[in-house]
């Protein structure tokens, strides 16, 4: 039975992609080769990990490899390889569509500034190389067939909106992508893409290290020969063709010499991202354990950085060869940005995960990694503030979650960077924070909230700010539960300014204060029960506040509640509703007024009023949504036609 090519379309978002890819990228076009021959020699890696299980799938005797023929009369050039190939439903899922996480994302992005440079950085983000041949052809045929699989597929497609795909044959397990080369235009930037000359500099530029071999039929001049093989002189020149192996295979962490291009060029084909990398990191272990690292902090985040379960990894090796693409047991997962390799010569060929995730060998490895990624990291942060800044731009959100595990806390807490009360533009560490502490100052104080801008007019912050105590402003949503983890750096506490009581100054200003509070409180005493009472359902308690100087309340937490930032962040429920304190300033005249008012007449119906609109203050000022609005707005304008 034959199957009729059917004809499918791209998915809007892959269509749109694919113009821009044509249509505004100023990149090099010559790179749709190193695309293609980094999918082949990924396809070719998984197939040489799949066959040490099921040693049925590779034939006796096949090498494998990556084929380059051209046609230069039908002006085609095709790629081959003998590797894992797709199945039908991997071709539509992986050729047809984009379904990367954070496409959408990737195309509003490009909406915003698509011009060639940055698009073309945004799309290396994302991984989608295969495209790249649309820039160099008016058609692509693929046709591959699954390890495994007895039927083929063909995929083709003009790059312009649709695609068919049928079923057909294949002798060997492996892919073909064959592409109908457009017009050679140099000032274009599209070579002779046929030329051996072109191609053999191409695949030395970019693609050297691959460590299959990268075939190309070659024709050589060759002068004719007598019976006994020996050269005619001035006879006919014939022509020789041969298979030309155009790379050295050789793995570039085992070389001296190596370029800060060929590095990058590396970067690009285990990243697959299309832009330099931002630091290159190449160390040797020697010892009980023998093993290489090259390893790259990539120079932009890429899309699912932030996407739960997104996979992570670097490709381990043993012994030169590929044994995993991606092995997470190698890094931890605030470090998952770091892309590159582990080349070990300790470990089996045909280790299970499950033995990777117990294996000793293996952990001493990444404890190594992450600790030399650090010490790459506070080189940076002390020898480059700028390229620091880029980092932490890129990369930042991802460090921080460090802090949550035992193992370095300290020494990531030293590489973070903070918004803070002392700079209204430059960042701070905790480092340079508690060099700048004031003599008397005890801990280190920070608040969290939505954006610089709430809570810098916080009224938490009042004291602190009377008292020129630095604070730091935590407004990243991760911060929130950053902070669950962080409990002391260099030997001071961490203290948030909503929480708890503030003690500032020293022991004996201190005393003073909070005798001279307890003082009044008591005179406060039947006010603030009332207080209480009317706003039940929000306040646990009512005090007076050494916080304040000129906001008449704020609403703080007790030193272990969470704050209203993390309640609101976690999803409904997973809480239980909690009360927050009311302090009040006992020097601000709405609070004295508040008390005079309830002397004269402890029943005036109005009392109520204001203990909504205190609270609704003190919500509002630290960025809180209020329970009620309609009903605040009615209280307040109440307020407002009495005393006009
Ligand atoms: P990326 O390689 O960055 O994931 P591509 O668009 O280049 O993005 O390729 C998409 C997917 O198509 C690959 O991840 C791979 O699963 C599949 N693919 C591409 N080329 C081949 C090939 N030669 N052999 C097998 N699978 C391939």
């Amino acid at each position: 039975m034959t199957v009729e090519a059917q004809t499918h379309t791209f998915q809007a978002d892959t269509k749109r992609l694919l113009h821009l890819m044509v249509h505004s990228l100023y990149t090099d076009k010559e790179i749709f080769l190193r695309e293609l021959i980094s999918n082949a020699s990924d396809a070719l890696d998984k197939m040489r990990i799949e066959a040490l299980r099921q040693p049925e799938l590779s034939k006796d005797g096949e090498t494998l490899e990556i084929r380059i023929d051209t046609d230069p009369q039908a002006r085609t050039l095709s790629i081959q390889d003998n590797g894992i190939g797709m199945s039908r439903d991997e071709v539509v899922s992986h050729i047809g569509t984009i379904a990367k996480s954070g496409t959408r994302e990737l195309m509003e992005k490009l909406k915003e500034n698509a011009d060639g440079d940055s698009a073309s950085e945004l799309i290396g983000q994302f991984g989608v190389g295969f495209y790249a041949a649309f820039m160099v052809a008016s058609k692509v045929t693929v046709i591959t067939r699954r390890a495994g699989e007895d039927t083929a597929t063909r995929w083709e497609s003009a790059g312009e909106g649709e695609y068919t795909l049928e079923d057909t044959q294949r002798d060997t397990y492996g892919t073909t992508v064959t592409l109908d080369l457009l017009p050679a235009d140099s000032e274009g930037g599209l070579e002779d893409f046929t030329d051996q000359w072109v191609l053999t500099r191409i695949v030395k530029r970019y693609s050297d290290f691959v460590t299959f071999p990268i075939m190309l039929k070659v024709e050589r001049e060759e002068a004719a020969k007598d019976e006994q093989g020996l050269p005619i002189l001035d006879g006919k020149k014939t022509i020789v063709v041969e298979d030309k192996t155009l790379n050295s295979m050789k793995p570039i962490w085992t070389r001296s010499d190596v370029t800060d291009e060929e590095y990058a060029e590396f970067y690009k084909h285990v990243s697959h991202d299309w832009s330099d990398p931002m630091k290159t990191m190449r160390f040797h272990a020697e010892g009980r354990i023998e093993y290489q690292t090259l390893l790259f902090i990539p120079s932009q985040p890429q899309s699912d950085l932030h996407y739960h379960g997104s996979e992570y990894g670097l490709q381990l090796y043993v012994r030169r060869v590929m044994i995993m693409e991606r092995c997470e047991e190698l890094l931890p997962r605030y470090l998952r940005f770091i892309k590159g390799i582990v080349d070990s010569a300790d470990l089996p060929l045909n280790i299970s995960r499950q033995r990777l995730q117990e294996d000793r060998y293996i952990s001493q490895i990444r404890k190594w990694i992450t600790k030399k990624i650090l010490d790459t990291l506070e080189g940076i942060q002390r020898d480059d503030a700028e390229q620091y800044l880029k980092f932490w731009d890129s990369f930042g959100s991802a460090l921080k979650e460090g802090v949550a595990e035992t193992e370095y806390k300290e020494r990531i807490l030293g590489l973070l960077l903070f918004a803070s009360s002392h700079d209204p533009t430059n960042l701070t560490t905790l480092e340079s924070y508690v060099q700048r502490m004031k003599p008397d100052q005890k801990d280190i104080f920070y608040i969290t909230g939505e954006s610089r801008s709430v809570v810098e007019n916080s009224p938490h912050l009042e004291a602190f700010k009377a008292k020129e105590y630095e604070v730091l402003y935590l407004v990243a949503p991760v911060d929130e539960f950053l902070m669950q983890y962080v409990f002391e750096f260099q030997e001071k506490r961490l203290k948030s300014v909503g929480k708890g009581a503030v003690d500032l100054g020293d022991e004996n200003e201190q005393k003073e204060a909070a005798d001279k509070l307890q003082t009044l409180q008591e005179q406060y005493k039947d006010v603030f029960d009332l207080l209480k009472e009317k706003l039940d359902d929000h306040i646990k308690d009512v005090r007076l506040s050494n916080r304040l100087t000129s906001s008449p309340v704020c609403l703080v937490g007790a030193e272990n509640d969470y704050s209203p930032q993390l309640e609101r962040l976690l999803p409904k429920g997973n809480l239980p509703k909690q009360k927050r304190i009311m302090e009040l300033n006992p020097d601000h005249a709405i609070v004295t007024k508040l008390k005079e008012r309830f002397e004269k007449d402890p029943t005036d119906s109005l009392l109520s009023d204001y203990a909504e609109l205190l609270l609704g203050y003190g919500l509002l000022a630290e960025g809180s949504p209020i329970p009620n609005p309609v009903r605040y707005n009615q209280v307040l304008a109440d307020l407002m036609t009495r005393t006009l």
